[in-house]
């Protein structure tokens, strides 16, 4: 099994540094985006393995959740109605969603895509290389490939046949001005099956995607179908230390379990979903941003305290250095906040 522990933040830590000093409009936010989930019909089956839901144990911002007996999936009790999507993602041709992920900034592109994503084409060569493979003879295929920040990076690393599949006009056409040879076809979700079971390439990758979807069974249904995918590369955020950091901090914009992050994957309930269309874990990144995501709720709250803002350059410059090895103890336990897989297809 090939397997890795573990990402400095750094370089994250500066793109980030917004999250601090406007915690309060994050949090208005995100309530807005709660008070909307809130007012959608019950669920009636675990979004991953469709068993009935348990009782919810805990609420947060006004949302419960429970936890799926059957496949550990962390789910919501609100249904992720289309209407709840469509308000999130493709409402104003995206530009809504988009306003914090796209920076208008070419320099800003350039900046996440060396620090975010080529690391993570990195770990998808270095998988690749360990089965004798390469990426090169590999075609790959994007989804929701957002900005093309993923396809940026290939492009850089030489990969130029690389293809994009974007819900956002927005966004698709703002990559396709700055990809050269790599480019992103919008399309509509509700093709998601029937693309999937026609794409020509061999590895299909959903980086920070399958959390956003109504259900991600119908695009895998027809990656299923479609046997030139041999791979499928993904990134989720994961039920973590981060959610309880979340439980204790209500007054501080979580990044976990909020906005439009309304479930959350476990080891457990992604095993579940690649074992369902044939496919195994045959690769692992375990990596996070827990106690990155600690301090600055502690950072926040000492800030907002009346006696105590004095004392956040002391806690900087005493604790902050530690970011790095105190995460690493939570990835190597795989309770980090996010996994990098490669599944590839059983051989039959
Ligand atoms: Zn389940």
């Amino acid at each position: 099994l090939f397997i890795k522990y573990g990402k400095s933040i750094n370089n994250l830590l500066k793109i980030k540094k917004s999250f601090i000093t406007d915690n309060s409009v994050f949090l208005e936010k995100q309530k807005k985006i709660a008070d909307e989930l809130s007012k959608q019909p019950l669920k009636t089956s675990c979004k991953i393995c469709g068993t009935k839901p348990s009782e919810s144990f805990f609420e947060k911002n006004g949302i419960k959740f429970f936890q799926c007996e059957k496949c550990t999936h962390l789910n919501s009790i609100h249904d992720e109605t289309n209407e709840f999507l469509e308000s999130l993602y493709t409402e104003d041709k995206g530009h809504n969603y988009a306003k914090s992920y796209i920076e208008q900034q070419r320099e800003d592109y350039i900046n996440r895509t060396e620090t975010i994503y080529t690391p993570k084409v990195e770990f998808l060569s270095d998988f690749l290389e360990s089965k004798g493979e390469s990426l090169k003879e590999n075609r790959i295929v994007d989804f929701g490939c957002g900005s093309g920040y993923f396809l940026y990076a290939l492009e850089k690393l030489g990969i130029d046949n690389a293809r994009g599949y974007e819900v956002s006009e927005s966004q698709a056409s703002y990559g396709n001005s700055l990809l050269k040879s790599n480019k992103i076809t919008p399309f509509n979700i509700n093709e998601a099956g029937s693309i999937s079971s026609k794409l020509d390439c061999e590895i299909i990758s959903f980086i920070g995607v399958l959390e956003h979807m109504k259900s991600p069974h119908d695009v895998f249904k027809g990656i299923a179908k479609n046997k030139a995918i041999k791979y499928i590369y993904l990134s989720v955020p994961l039920y973590s230390f981060s959610v309880f950091v979340e439980m204790a901090f209500q007054n501080v914009m979580a990044r976990q379990l909020s906005g439009g992050h309304t479930h959350l994957f476990t080891k457990e309930s992604l095993t579940y979903l690649a074992n369902e269309y044939d496919f195994e874990i045959a690769a692992q990144w375990w990596f996070g941003t827990d106690i990155m995501d600690m301090f600055r709720s502690i950072i926040v709250t000492i800030n907002g305290n009346r006696g105590t803002e004095n004392a956040v350059g002391k806690f900087e410059s005493r604790f902050m250095k530690m970011v790095d090895n105190l995460q690493m103890e939570l990835d190597k336990e795989q309770l980090s906040s996010e996994v990098h897989m490669v599944l590839s297809r059983k051989a039959n």
